[in-house]
């Protein structure tokens, strides 16, 4: 049994973590890959050594001293060493960034030192193997992870005696520089080492105990998901539950490898497993979760029995790409096109987007501003009957209007449009109506 352990920020954010994370690694042997953020934020220094390391970055960029904002990175590091006790010579690792900031290295470089330094003193702690991520972790001149020369590098450098330690959030370029994924990317680091090693499982230890159904700071104490499949976690997350970095499931879905969501603070709680769609249990739940966000805009265009022009949807949906205007929802019918896109999306093109809509040669067009959409999400949905017969009810016995209704064929979601308004107040309906 091999699993690939990856720690968030907050998992490492002082000595007394740093134990924790000790004492889950050592009390079970499968644990074999340790994959770890940069250190987060903690009583004692109130933000997360990435965000001072771009700040950092942004004092050198401008020519203003950084040192005080380095400093406090500085002293993240050495009183961890100090408190646990370790040998590292930070003052030489230190020294060195500096010099090679002086030297030119790019804001990619110095960001990613807060996984690099983090992950050196963890596997001291530890006792095990350090294997730099720019080392194995090999991106292609699209950015994109070359996983060829991925699992190339890594198996050159891999020695399978130890408990390894792979700093997340960055690799190497072809020409040899470093460069950091995007926010949140240790999850996906630790993905990539999970398909390298064809990982058994993939642990995610944060400082929650895995999903909720519905977001926190809308529902008191929501219910935990227990299990959801790769899918329903996608189009949870898409719709703003963010537990995990939205790319994190791509590398290891073709070896369907379960990631567990894990609390770093609670060990003994379940937390949440995502297995692949074809994996996953049934339940006797109707639906997963419930997510949403607020700030869209639907582009209503009317034109009559459109669909008799085989290319009108094209025409319409070039302006927007011409744009480069991601379109994230649309709804037809026999007279019109709803394109439903982030209203600051189009903030600023909106009137070019206009008129060249107005060329298509369209009857009318409608402008729909501060709209909301709610996503219930279940691949239980599909062999229910009257749940959305449910869902409107419940919505307008609170006053609520429905705009706009999605649900494709594999019934995997449903995507209410409402007013921005009624956004939370559509959200507890609707967790009253199904979870309670
Ligand atoms: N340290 C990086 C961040 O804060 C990457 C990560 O934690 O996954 O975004």
């Amino acid at each position: 049994m091999i699993k690939v352990s990856k720690f968030g920020g907050s998992s490492l954010a002082n000595a007394k973590q740093f134990e924790k994370v000790k004492d889950i690694v050592s009390s079970d042997p499968s644990r074999k890959f340790i994959v770890n953020s940069a250190c987060g934020r903690d009583q004692g220094h109130k933000h997360k050594v990435t965000d001072l390391l771009y700040l950092s970055y942004a004092h050198i960029k401008y020519g203003v001293p950084y040192d005080i904002v380095f400093e406090n990175i500085e002293n993240v590091y050495e009183k961890i060493k100090n408190d646990l006790g370790l040998k590292l010579d930070l003052k030489k690792e230190f020294d060195a960034i500096k010099k090679n900031m002086e030297d030119g290295k790019g804001e990619d470089y110095l960001v990613s030192r807060g996984e690099y330094l983090a992950g050196l003193l963890l596997s001291e702690y530890l006792g095990a193997q350090f294997i730099d991520a720019e080392n194995i972790i090999k991106f292609d001149y699209e950015g994109n992870v070359d996983f060829d020369k991925t699992k190339e590098a890594f198996d050159k450098v891999y020695s399978k005696e130890k408990i390894t330690v792979i700093p997340g959030f960055y690799g190497q370029m072809p020409n040899g520089n470093i460069k950091v994924m995007s926010r949140g990317g240790s999850d996906v680091t630790g993905s990539i080492i999970a398909r390298l090693v064809n990982a058994d499982e993939y642990e995610n230890w944060t400082d929650v105990s895995g999903l909720l159904v519905a977001d926190p700071k809308i529902i008191d104490n929501p219910q935990s998901i227990e299990q959801i499949s790769y899918s329903e976690l996608r189009a949870l997350s898409y719709m703003g539950a963010n537990v995990l970095h939205e790319e994190t499931v791509y590398p290891i879905k073709d070896q369907k490898i379960p990631i567990h969501i894990m609390n770093t603070n609670d060990k003994t709680a379940k937390g949440t497993m995502i297995v692949s769609d074809d994996t996953a249990k049934d339940s006797t739940r109707e639906l997963t979760g419930i997510s949403g966000k607020k700030g869209f805009t639907i582009f209503n265009i009317k034109k009559t029995h459109w669909a008799t022009d085989s290319t009108y949807l094209r025409k319409v949906l070039k302006v927007f790409q011409n744009y480069k205007i991601t379109i994230e929802n649309m709804a037809i019918s026999l007279d019109d096109i709803n394109v439903v896109v982030y209203a600051s999306n189009v903030e600023k093109d909106f009137f070019n987007i206009m008129n060249e809509l107005k060329d298509t040669d369209l009857e009318d067009i409608n402008v729909v501003n501060d709209i909301a959409y709610v996503m219930l999400v279940g691949k239980n949905m599909k062999s229910k009957r009257g749940l959305l017969g449910r869902v409107g009810t419940a919505l307008g016995k609170d006053d609520i209007s429905v705009r706009t209704v999605n649900q494709g064929a594999d019934e995997l979601s449903i995507l209410i449009g409402i007013e921005n308004k009624d956004f939370e107040k559509a959200i507890k309906v609707l967790y009253k109506e199904f979870f309670k």
